[in-house]
């Protein structure tokens, strides 16, 4: 398959090209189409699978740059991943040419006050954090998420083994009822089920 033959809009394709993705990897494959369509996925899958591009891709065609608000959170467990999901992010907006998109890293063990206040200036469009300090920016009132579109839990197991699944379940419940939801996780541990029922619509379940 190619990822040309994915609804996706030119200036994506042209991005892929520009860093270098030939052909979609299979989850990608399986899930783009689905995530284009606005459906909500769980995709089981392991790290260097190419799940991190399978959430940005659509996520980047759905995009609306002139739109300052919050459109996309993600959530993710570690600083560190949170770190390279943000910089795969902007490596993308700029392959795109999108110079206006904002992408923010908000993660615990960082100046929060100082959030706080940026966040008073400045909502940026796609926010890429740990639960535990996006929940206490939610709370806050500082960061606005009740237009957002979409909710990514990346490393779900890893999320509820490390205790933050009721962040990440807060987070949620301050989104928009018709969230779409999109869930990826090595594993798929009984525990995670309630919040995949109370939060998700007839998902596409996919292995890889
Ligand atoms: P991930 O599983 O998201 O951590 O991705 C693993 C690695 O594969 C990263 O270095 C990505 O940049 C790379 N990658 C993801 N999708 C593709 C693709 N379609 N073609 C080539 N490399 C890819």
């Amino acid at each position: 398959q190619q990822f040309g033959e994915f609804n996706l809009k030119p200036e994506v394709i042209s991005a892929l090209k520009k860093i270098g993705f030939d052909k979609p990897t299979p989850i990608q494959a399986k899930l783009i189409p689905t995530i284009l369509r606005g459906g909500d996925v769980v995709g089981q899958s392991q790290t260097g699978s190419g799940k991190t591009h399978t959430f940005l891709v659509p996520l980047f065609d759905h995009l609306e740059p002139e739109q300052q608000k919050t459109q996309v959170v993600i959530t993710t467990p570690s600083r560190e991943l949170a770190a390279q999901i943000a910089k795969a992010a902007r490596q993308f907006a700029e392959a795109m040419g999108l110079v206006k998109v904002s992408i923010a890293e908000y993660v615990g063990g960082t100046d929060k006050n100082r959030q706080i206040r940026q966040l008073e200036k400045h909502q940026a469009q796609v926010v890429v954090g740990t639960p535990g300090r996006l929940n206490d920016l939610v709370k806050s009132g500082a960061l606005v998420v009740n237009q957002a579109k979409t909710l990514v839990v990346d490393e779900a197991d890893m999320t509820l083994d490390m205790g933050f699944l009721p962040d990440v379940d807060f987070l949620a419940a301050a989104m928009p009822k018709d969230l779409q939801t999109l869930v990826f996780s090595a594993t798929m541990p009984e525990k995670l089920k309630p919040f995949l029922k109370k939060y998700m619509d007839n998902p596409t379940f996919q292995t890889i």
